[in-house]
């Protein structure tokens, strides 16, 4: 078997796979794998752009341990297994008034799967998606279930890279179910950087698309309601997104063709930015159809940093004339404590760059990572970057209590794999 990711550039060939049914199943397997010596890697939809989902062990998906077990709209604590997708966690919570406080740009990812690694959308309030984790069970190298519910075990396994255990279900605080109207509209790049406070502070959610050589940017506004949806119509929903995969498709083939043609399509590109409305079901608004594919990298600084490093990385496109037409996406995520988390204990900016699947990523990628590297950025742990353990270290405050928890939980490192081993250590 060969097990691949969604961007189609991760892969690797498993000695074994299952996708348990059940706790007890997941334990068996765990079990199993230990008799034959080999590590053991739980995987959700393979969203990752690292190789963080990779092994050549034993390979555990959980996509059948996918039901909502307890919600209770009085407190907003909704137990939840493991392996449920985003998208229909957001169904079945709406069912009961509730949502998820806040979400990414998409909802393929399992649950376990989004929190491993910190996945976060955009607004200066809200924390990320692990920072609404209440408590989680898990199958420890022992194949053992245990209770996380709270000590530094819960702050590590809230971010836990899938290196102490594989979840099986997690309680998440959720909120009333709300109403987001979003607006996205152009603006000048100057002018929203100039006004990027006002703008983060003043809106729910705020997120800023900057093409390279251009100087209009794509400014997608959040605002929470209780008014009702309107849903657009199915049919409108996939043209427009359909339009703009496709749009964004054709100017990665041109960028192969004719890479000198880079900074003119991407003013033409701009200007063909429309004001667009959707006042719906939060779940809905959150999450967008990618069908482009394409490779990403991702930053978290300091927020004081945000207007620095995103004219640093239209800097070094322009310096390095880099062939570049995909956005540089810009989001705000509130400080929190999980131990690991890219933003913990500190407000964050996050920097996204992306390259079209088939161009070769490593000089943009080495160079904005270098910069951002001077802005003490911690790297998303789903997206590529080039870190270790040994340049990681310094920049988490609590990387000890992690390696501390890690140690308990898994000294014999049943959870293992080469992406582990690389940037957490040996
Ligand atoms: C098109 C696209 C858009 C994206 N948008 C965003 C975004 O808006 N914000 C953001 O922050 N990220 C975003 N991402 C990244 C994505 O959220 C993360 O990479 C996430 O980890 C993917 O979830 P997954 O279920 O596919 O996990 P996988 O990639 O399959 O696995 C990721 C990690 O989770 C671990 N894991 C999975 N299941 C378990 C389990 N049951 N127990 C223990 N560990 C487990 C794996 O071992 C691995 O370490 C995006 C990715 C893509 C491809």
């Amino acid at each position: 078997m060969t097990w691949v990711n969604w961007a189609r550039d991760q892969r690797c060939a498993p000695a074994a796979h299952a996708a348990p049914a059940s706790e007890q199943e997941v334990a068996d397997e765990v079990r199993r794998a230990a008799r034959a010596g080999r590590p053991v890697k739980a995987v959700g939809s393979g969203h990752s752009f690292s190789d963080i989902a990779c092994t050549d062990g034993h390979l555990l998906s959980l996509a059948r341990l996918d039901r909502v077990l307890d919600a209770d709209p009085a407190t907003g604590l909704v137990r939840v297994q493991a392996g449920i997708t985003l998208r229909a966690l957001g169904e079945r919570l709406a069912e009961h008034g509730l949502a998820l406080e806040n979400q990414g740009d998409i909802d393929a990812q399992s649950l376990a799967g989004a929190l491993a690694i910190g996945t976060h959308g955009t607004g200066a309030r809200f924390g990320n998606l692990s920072s609404r984790v209440a408590a989680l069970r898990l199958v420890t190298a022992a194949g053992e279930a245990i209770d996380v519910t709270g000590g530094d075990e819960l702050r590590a396994a809230r971010v836990g890279l899938g290196a102490l255990g594989v979840v099986t279900e997690v309680t998440l605080r959720c909120v009333p179910a709300f109403t987001l109207e979003r607006v996205d509209e152009p603006r000048s790049l100057h002018a929203t950087l100039d006004e990027l406070d006002s703008l983060v502070d003043g809106l729910d959610h705020f997120e800023l698309w900057a093409f390279p050589y251009a100087d209009r940017v794509m400014a997608r506004l959040g605002t929470r309601s209780t008014r009702p949806p309107e849903p657009r119509p199915a049919a409108a929903g996939w043209i427009k997104e359909r339009l703009e995969n496709e749009g964004l498709a054709l100017a990665g083939r041109l960028t192969r063709r004719v890479p000198r043609a880079v900074p003119r399509l991407n003013r033409l590109l701009t200007r063909l930015i429309a004001r667009d409305v959707l006042v719906d079901r939060s779940h809905r608004v959150y999450a967008n159809r990618r069908d482009l594919r394409f490779t990403e990298q991702e930053h978290a600084v300091p927020r004081e940093h945000a207007r620095a490093a995103v004219e640093g990385v239209l800097a070094t496109v322009a310096r390095l004339r880099l062939p570049i037409a995909l956005p540089i996406e810009v989001r705000f995520v509130a400080a929190d404590d999980a131990l690991l988390s890219p933003s913990a204990g500190r407000d964050t900016c996050y920097v996204a760059i992306h390259q079209h699947a088939g161009h070769d990523p490593a000089p943009y990628f080495r160079a904005v990572e270098e910069l951002m590297d001077r802005f003490d950025g911690r790297p998303h742990w789903g997206k590529r970057h080039g870190q270790t353990a040994a340049t990681l270290a310094s920049r988490y405050p609590d990387w000890g209590a992690f390696a501390a928890v890690r140690d308990r939980m898994d000294p014999d490192r049943r959870f293992t794999n080469a992406y582990l081993r690389r940037v957490l250590g040996p």
